[in-house]
């Protein structure tokens, strides 16, 4: 049933006079302020702002979160993004006074608390990975990238080596170019080869005494590890370039391998991936990145450090690149970062990923029978699949199954990416999913195969809007913004 008060503007709600509270007059002298306000910002009215009861906006705004897919309403296979449940034990944890009322500005003699949680999880983050150097600073994955590259470049103008390239994956998540740009590096990008891992003769084409840092994706955006990673690694190092790793993927090796011990000098984590802190509608998330120990000089300002009296302090690492944020990053995501990670301990970690690669695989075996799955023999914790056939057999494009699987209720998995992977629909389910879950998904998924015409073509039906701004070729967009009282 429709919620007319999600979906009508505040405006349109607006009745003149109606308030929420009502203050009692003045019954003290105020101060003549209206001379503080320049003359240009002042006007003859107020303006004309939505006039609401509470209870107005309380269900306007209840009623427009509830609009959306989330996590905690749907199954939402978003490939490359994990979108695991966010355990409300963390949530409650995470806002408790002595964490939440934590002011920035406080010295460190009053926030010793925290600090201790947030060396912990340096820590904890330093043996996941494999790689001591820990800095919690930057707030995103990609701002994760950034930060990691101009430490890359920091060190190597310390070594006096004039390196400007930084070769890419072509599988790679668009940000790792923008990051190396960003940092002030050129990029190259190394092509896949038929198994959709790196090409080794185009990497050794495109590594030289320029190459500063090759950006790899491990397992990669296709849902495979690869196989190639010490000849990989060895090749890199030994033409005096880094390796750093994108470790959106770290969902699928957790306690299994760790990027140190595979050949990475720097890498990031993407907590509200991994970690299941919540994330979509734009975040908060954090990009904590761990370093080899020759690059630890280099990260940014502060890191938590302990002395020998046992008391947390921020420390400027020796040759810092400064900051990359205000203050210790987005602390509300590492708590439940940090929360996590102690819930499940070591093996809890291990299981977590071995259960995540279970279902994927699980779920492969089912839609391999529906669509294509280009390089699905097996997977990790994703896989991709093409709906190239579908397009062919039955006009069936990638974009028309994501749309119309949000009718069966489920969030779209994500699809024209990687981009190497012709009409792609990446699927990760994650392994807070049951079998019934999933075995509902690819029941849909094949429904949708056997529908066809306008029904597909303009889905969803279910939905507020339907289709706003995919224009794909030869098709207009489907608007149902109005009337507003007899659809859906
Ligand atoms: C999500 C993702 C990123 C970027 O991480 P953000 O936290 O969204 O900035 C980078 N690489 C891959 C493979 C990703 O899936």
């Amino acid at each position: 049933m429709r919620n007319q008060q999600a979906t009508n503007l505040l405006f349109e709600l607006s009745r003149p006079g109606r308030r929420a509270h009502r203050l009692d007059d003045l019954d003290i002298d105020s101060p003549d302020v209206e001379h503080l306000i320049p003359d240009e910002h002042r006007a003859d009215q107020p303006p004309p702002l939505p006039e609401l009861a509470e209870g107005d906006v309380v269900r306007h705004f209840v009623g427009l979160s509830t609009l959306n897919m989330s996590v905690d309403t749907h199954f939402y296979p978003l490939g490359s993004c994990t979108m695991k449940y966010n355990p409300k034990r963390n949530e409650r944890l995470a806002s408790l006074p002595g964490i939440l009322d934590v002011h920035p500005m406080q010295s460190e003699g009053t926030t010793q608390g925290l600090l201790a949680l947030l060396y912990d999880l340096q820590n904890m983050l330093a043996e996941i990975s494999g790689l001591p150097g820990v800095s919690l600073q930057p707030a995103a994955g990609a701002h994760g990238e950034l930060t990691a590259l101009l430490v890359a470049a920091a060190y190597f103008r310390d070594s006096g080596e004039d390196r400007k390239i930084v070769l890419t994956a072509d599988s790679a998540h668009g940000t790792n170019p923008a990051s190396a740009q960003m940092a002030g590096f050129k990029t190259k990008a190394v092509k896949s080869n038929a198994d959709g891992l790196v090409d080794m003769d185009d990497l050794r084409a495109k590594l030289d005494d320029q190459t500063a840092v090759f950006m790899l994706t491990n397992p990669n955006t296709l849902g495979l590890f690869d196989s190639q990673i010490k000849e990989i690694t060895d090749l890199v190092h030994q033409a005096g370039a880094l390796i750093y790793l994108d470790g959106a993927n770290m969902n699928a090796i957790l306690g299994i391998t760790r990027p140190g011990d595979f050949g990475a000098d720097l890498m990031h984590f993407n907590p509200h991936k991994t970690f299941s802190g919540p994330h979509g509608g734009g975040g908060p998330g954090a990009g904590p990145i761990c370093v080899r120990d020759f690059l630890a000089p280099y990260l940014p300002s502060p890191i938590v450090d302990k002395d020998d009296q046992g008391t947390y302090r921020l420390r400027r690492p020796d040759s810092s690149i400064g900051r990359v944020r205000s203050f210790f990053g987005n602390v509300g995501v590492l708590v439940r970062a940090y929360l996590y990670i102690r819930t499940y301990g070591g093996e809890g970690l291990r299981r977590v990923s071995e259960d995540a690669l279970l279902g994927a695989n699980y779920l492969l075996s089912k839609v391999k029978h529906i669509m294509d799955v280009p390089h699905g023999e097996r997977c990790m914790h994703e896989f991709v699949a093409s709906a190239t056939k579908l397009k062919k057999q039955h006009g069936l494009s990638a974009m028309d199954l994501a749309k119309r699987i949000l009718d069966y209720g489920f969030h779209a998995p994500t699809v024209y990416f990687p981009l190497v992977v012709d009409e792609a629909v990446m699927i990760e389910p994650t392994e807070t999913e049951s079998k019934e879950t999933l075995d509902a998904f690819a029941e849909a998924l094949f429904r949708i195969t056997e529908e066809a015409g306008d029904l597909v073509h303009q889905a969803p039906h279910t939905t507020r809007i339907s289709r706003p701004d995919d224009v794909t070729a030869a098709r207009r967009p489907v608007l149902r913004w109005q009337p507003k009282s007899e659809t859906d």
